[in-house]
Parts: structure tokens; C-alpha cells; sequence
């Protein structure tokens, strides 16, 4: 069984990423997304265990002092982190992992696995990214300011990333990240390991062996 790949995910809130993983679940298998801890208040419609486990500052600063976390980081006032156990478990199975997370959660997580594969999705423009945050219709007029404020300080790490993708049109977007996971799979370490029966069999030349 060869390991999954860990995929890190970045954009400035609103830029569609969440959308682009959600889409990208449907179209492959052997995908998943990590679900985070997070402080911040729940949003309607949300999910407690599905978009995040939501919990309060003292059990998220408990579970920083155990070790508990792959990764954390305080955004937006809000304290956000990955679980270590939960990554591992499904890297270990051969599940590819998506982590959704702030630029100094991916600076974290690329010091910890070398060949963690990254990628930065920035909206089309300032207007178009304003205009997504309304439409979504989950934050108000002050949190909204907020997010605008933090996405030129967010955008301005876009150059630490393995891959950018430009997400104007949706399903465009959704093609290259779809194009990343799959060419991640054809890694020569990767089928190496997970095709060992198959290349040794193709490679001794001899057609009995089959
Ligand atoms: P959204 O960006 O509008 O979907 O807002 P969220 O509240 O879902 O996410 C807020 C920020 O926290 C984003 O920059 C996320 O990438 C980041 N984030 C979410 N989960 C994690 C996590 O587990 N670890 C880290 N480091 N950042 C996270
Ligand atoms: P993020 O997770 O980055 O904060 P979301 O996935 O919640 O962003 O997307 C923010 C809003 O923008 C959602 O209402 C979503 O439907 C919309 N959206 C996402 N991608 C596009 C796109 N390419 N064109 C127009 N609207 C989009
Ligand atoms: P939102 O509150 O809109 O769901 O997310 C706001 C920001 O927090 C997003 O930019 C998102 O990437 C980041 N974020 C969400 N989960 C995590 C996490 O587990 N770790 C880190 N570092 N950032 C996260």
C-alpha cells in the first residue's frame, strides 16, 4: 500500500476554494478532506463535524498543549488547526488528503513532509472576491470589511506555493486542480510503490508470469 499525498490548500476567504474542494470530492475517488478544529462561531448552515469541529478556546488550547495538532494558526482573531491523528490515519490507508488551510498553516505542514504538494487559488479581482463574499450571504457587512482587509495580506504569500490556479471561471478551475491530483498520482515514487506486482511482472519479460 503506497501513502496518500498531502495536498495544502490556500486562497483569501471567498475565493472559492471550499466550492472547488467540495466539486473536486465528487469528481475523484480516493480523496479526502481533513476536517479542522476551529474557535469561530458557526455559520448557518454549517455542521459541527462536517465543515469543522467546532470547539471552544479553552479545549482548542488544551489540545495545542498536547500536541494534539498537525498544525494551527490564529486567523481572523479565531484559532484554526488540523488534528495529527486524523491526517495520519488516512495518508497511511493510501487516501489522498486536502487540507484547507491559511498560509502559516502550509508553512508548518511543508517542514514537517518535504513532498506535500501546494496550491493557491486567487479570485479573478478585488471586485469579484467582494462580490463572493456578499453572495454567499454567511457574514455580515463588518466581518465581510474584515476578510477583504486580510485577503491582500493572504494573496501576498501566493508565491510560497508549489501551483496558482485563478479561479474566474468555476469549472476551469476545477480542471487544473483536478489535473494536480491526478498527475501527483503518476509520481514515479508513487507507482513504484503502488504498482510493485505490475512493474516487476511487465519488467522480467516474461509473459507466464502473468
Ligand atoms: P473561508 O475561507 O471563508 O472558507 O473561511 P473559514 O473560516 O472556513 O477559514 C478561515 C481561514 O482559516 C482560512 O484562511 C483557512 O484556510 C484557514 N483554515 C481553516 N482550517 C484551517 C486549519 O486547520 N489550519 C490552518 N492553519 N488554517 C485553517
Ligand atoms: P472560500 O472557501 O475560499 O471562502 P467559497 O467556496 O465559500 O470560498 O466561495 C465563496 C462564494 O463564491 C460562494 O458563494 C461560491 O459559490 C462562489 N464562487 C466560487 N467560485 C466561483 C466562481 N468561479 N465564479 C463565481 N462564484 C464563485
Ligand atoms: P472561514 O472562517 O471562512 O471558514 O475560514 C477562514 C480561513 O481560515 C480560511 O482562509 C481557511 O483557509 C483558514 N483555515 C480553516 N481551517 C484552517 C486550519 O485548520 N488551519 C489553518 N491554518 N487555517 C485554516
Amino acid at each position: 500500500m503506497s501513502q496518500g499525498t498531502l495536498f495544502i490548500v490556500s486562497a483569501p476567504s471567498g475565493a472559492g476554494k471550499t466550492s472547488l474542494v467540495r466539486a473536486l470530492l465528487e469528481r475523484l475517488d480516493g480523496l479526502q478532506v481533513s476536517v479542522s478544529h476551529t474557535t469561530r462561531a458557526m455559520r448557518p448552515g454549517e455542521l459541527d463535524g462536517v465543515n469543522y469541529h467546532f470547539v471552544e478556546t479553552a479545549s482548542f488550547e488544551a489540545m495545542i498543549e498536547r500536541g494534539d495538532f498537525f498544525e494551527h494558526a490564529r486567523v481572523f482573531d479565531n484559532y484554526y488547526g488540523t488534528s495529527r491523528p486524523a491526517v495520519q490515519a488516512l495518508l497511511a490507508a493510501g487516501t489522498d488528503v486536502i487540507l484547507e488551510i491559511d498560509w502559516q498553516g502550509a508553512r508548518q505542514v511543508r517542514e514537517q513532509v518535504a513532498e506535500a504538494e501546494s496550491v493557491f487559488i486567487l479570485p479573478p479581482s478585488l471586485a469579484a472576491l467582494r462580490q463572493r463574499l456578499s453572495s454567499r450571504a454567511t457574514d455580515d457587512e463588518a466581518v465581510i470589511a474584515r476578510r477583504m482587509r486580510d485577503a491582500v495580506s493572504e494573496m501576498s504569500h501566493y508565491d510560497e506555493y508549489d501551483h496558482v490556479i485563478i479561479n474566474d471561471d468555476f469549472t476551469t478551475a476545477l480542471d487544473d486542480l483536478e489535473a494536480l491530483v491526478r498527475a501527483a498520482r503518476s509520481r514515479l515514487a508513487r507507482v513504484r510503490e503502488a504498482q510493485a506486482p505490475l512493474l516487476q511482472a511487465l519488467l522480467s519479460g516474461s509473459e507466464a508470469v502473468e
